[in-house]
């Protein structure tokens, strides 16, 4: 068998965002342009809100997100214990606390509202809720826990744009374009608000609380402007609005593919390597961003990578617990979340993007059943077992 490399993730781009970049250049208008606005125009119109700002980030977004909902220091906003650790960033640079929420189970790695509720207090101000690998939270459920309590509900859906109710019945929700999440800007992010005037607080602070833009002034409406609030330098520029505007087009055909090759992951898994556990389940509705698994307690994870790698596989591990790394365990005291951190011991993510082929999903699975094996020759019996079962079915057939 030749030598494969399968990277863990990866962009699908091709001549559109070539052409697209080239006629930005042509134009000499490169940012906060038409393209920004389309872009943003175009979005807002595939996830069911008005209207959408384009950021330079996710994490941009979810910084912004908080500051329009007026949260600051002295509030505190619920957080995943599992989650990317921009989710919790942007709380901190608010000034406000986070409080983490353990995960509801460790093969559902997100968190519920029963489990929530312990942590809320009179200071509790928002809940950012994380469509974990494209699976979308239980929107209905957490909109009903905010409004009892009068809290802000916000979506980090880096991991599901695409996903049609990704934003709803959120009062903010914020997508990534990261190069390995579903679309692309190369660095990029975008804010969802339903609230007119909490969009129009985050408009301005993209752009240092400046009253008027470029444009404007530029096309002669506007010759100064003032400054209202504080604000950043959180814009997106015209070439990266082409390529998203390239990518938008794309992405329902590349999130299909990924949930087509989650599927199959997952019916291969089942039959060779019942030891292991995907997470979420094939009807879970996913914009399909990550594979993840959990392997049997006590695997040695980082021996399995090593193998895997050794066979050109790249894998990784979505997420380790934000309350274990240095910064965060200082920032926030000692805390346990015992399934978060189970979860972090025993989870390990298979690549999945819309490039690989069905072949190469089947040579994944291989290389984990060939790790496991070579590691640990005492995890054969299940599989052992299993074979039998099937071969027996088939004879009564
Ligand atoms: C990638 C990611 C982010 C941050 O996205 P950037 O665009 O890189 O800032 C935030 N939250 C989650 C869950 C992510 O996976």
């Amino acid at each position: 068998m030749h030598f494969r490399s399968i990277d863990l993730a990866g962009p699908v781009l091709g001549e559109e965002e070539q052409c697209a970049v080239r006629h930005v250049l042509e134009s000499g208008w490169l940012t906060m342009g038409e393209r920004v606005r389309a872009f943003e125009t175009a979005f807002a119109a595939m996830h069911r809100a008005s209207d959408a700002l384009a950021v330079n980030s996710c994490t941009s977004s979810l910084h912004l997100a908080l500051l329009a909902l007026g949260i600051g220091k002295g509030d505190e906003v619920i957080v995943p214990g599992v989650t990317f650790v921009a989710t919790i960033n942007a709380v901190l640079y608010t000034g406000a606390k986070p409080v983490l929420a353990d995960i509801g189970s460790i093969s559902t790695p997100i968190i519920h509202p029963a489990e929530a509720d312990a942590l809320v207090g009179p200071r509790t101000r928002a809940v950012i809720v994380v469509h974990y690998g494209g699976y979308t939270a239980d929107m209905d459920g957490w909109r009903t826990f905010c409004d009892r309590r009068d809290l802000f509900l916000i979506a980090d859906a880096a991991h599901a744009p695409g996903e049609t109710f990704a934003a709803s019945r959120t009062d903010a929700a914020c997508f990534s374009f990261f190069p390995n999440k579903n679309m692309t800007t190369a660095e990029g992010g975008m804010l969802l608000a339903h609230d007119p005037e909490v969009l129009s607080r985050a408009r301005a602070m993209r752009s240092h609380g400046m009253t008027t833009l470029t444009m404007d002034r530029h096309e002669g409406h506007a010759f100064t402007y003032d400054v209202t609030m504080l604000g950043y330098n959180y814009r997106m520029d015209e070439l990266r609005a082409a390529i998203g505007l390239a990518q938008l087009k794309r992405l329902p055909a590349l999130n299909a593919r990924r949930r087509r090759l989650s599927v199959l992951y997952r019916d291969l898994l089942v039959q060779d390597i019942p030891e292991a556990t995907p997470t979420f389940s094939a009807s879970w509705p996913t914009a399909a961003h990550l594979m993840t698994l959990l392997l049997p307690p006590g695997m040695d994870r980082n021996r399995i990578m090593a193998d895997m790698r050794a066979s050109g596989v790249q894998t990784s591990i979505h997420y380790p617990p934000l309350h274990l790394f240095s910064h965060h365990r200082s920032a926030l005291g000692d805390i346990r979340l015992p399934k978060s951190e189970e979860y972090g011991r025993r989870t390990l993510t298979l690549p999945l993007h819309p490039g690989l082929s069905e072949k190469d999903v089947e040579y994944v699975v291989s290389t984990l059943r060939e790790a496991i094996d070579r590691i640990y020759p005492a995890f054969d019996l299940p599989v052992i077992e299993n074979r039998c079962r099937r071969a027996s079915k088939s004879l009564h057939l």
